[in-house]
């Protein structure tokens, strides 16, 4: 998913294929977070393809925020450690339950592949994001499953206001370490207009490293419960599957007396 122009989150395999069917253009994107190396979320070919000479537009520099075992995987192209620095990356090592800030666009350049001026980084506007790691139950421990909660803090959007996502996916019932943290946001006032829940499991039994549909709207409940919905907060089902899943009008009217909606490619919501 992207941020605005400049913060994706996830550069799963169809991205590429995706930015272009949907007309979104990816070149400004200045920050990465990813959840974890399943190759649904990370495709490493993704970063390797912003090598000098494969790439014909001036990128800015991506600053990558991911796991160690997240961060192995993308710098790993045919058996090849890739080089960060020729791939316009910098890695950021991140766990479980840290604070961190992201800024992007601003002064951007000049692009040194293109050292005669020939093409020019795209300019976005600058903006600050406030990003909160959590623990996601999920896949074994040492790929560290992680998923985050958003506040943009600055910028055209933020104008005297702090817009703030929760992006959980690939995640089972949360731990209660995981509700504990959030808890403590809660604490300090934070408010989510839009929570996203994995809902991989879709009419079928619970599960315990994803979510059924029973599940996902009993967790956006609870998020409710515990005060930490803003008032006419947008909330999202996503990551289905096809064991389980009924097509998207079906999921819809199953989901709309519950006041959830499916995500699918393209969906836009304005915060
Ligand atoms: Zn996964
Ligand atoms: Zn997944």
């Amino acid at each position: 998913m992207v941020i605005n122009d400049d913060l994706l989150i996830d550069p799963g395999p169809d991205v590429l294929a995706a930015s272009i069917r949907l007309n979104v253009d990816l070149a400004p994107v200045q920050a990465c977070l990813v959840t974890h190396p399943h190759t649904d979320h990370l495709e490493a070919s993704t970063f390797f393809w912003r090598r000098k000479g494969f790439v014909a537009t001036a990128l800015p520099l991506l600053d990558v925020y991911a796991s160690s075992a997240s961060i192995t995987r993308m710098l790993q192209h045919e058996r090849r450690e890739i080089d960060p620095a020729a791939i316009q990356v910098r890695t950021h090592t991140i766990g479980a339950f840290q604070r961190f800030v992201v800024t992007t666009g601003g002064e951007i350049g000049p692009d040194t592949r293109f050292p005669d001026g020939s093409t020019t980084p795209p300019q976005t506007a600058a903006r600050r994001y406030v990003v909160w790691t959590f623990a996601a139950s999920h896949a074994e421990p040492a790929i560290e499953p992680l998923f985050f909660a958003v506040q943009q803090t600055h910028g055209p959007e933020a104008a005297g206001r702090t817009p703030t996502l929760l992006y959980s996916t690939d995640t089972g019932p949360y731990s209660e370490q995981t509700w504990a943290a959030l808890a403590r946001l809660g604490g300090e006032g934070l408010l989510f207009d839009v929570t996203v829940i994995d809902s991989t499991s879709g009419l079928g039994p619970d599960s315990r490293g994803h979510m059924n549909l029973r599940q996902m709207a009993w967790h956006q409940d609870e998020l409710g419960r515990r005060g930490l919905l803003a008032a006419g907060a947008r909330r999202l089902a996503h990551h289905f599957s096809h064991n389980g899943t009924p097509p998207h009008e079906e999921l819809a009217a199953h989901l709309a007396p519950l006041d959830i909606s499916p995500a699918y490619d393209g969906l836009v919501v304005p915060v």
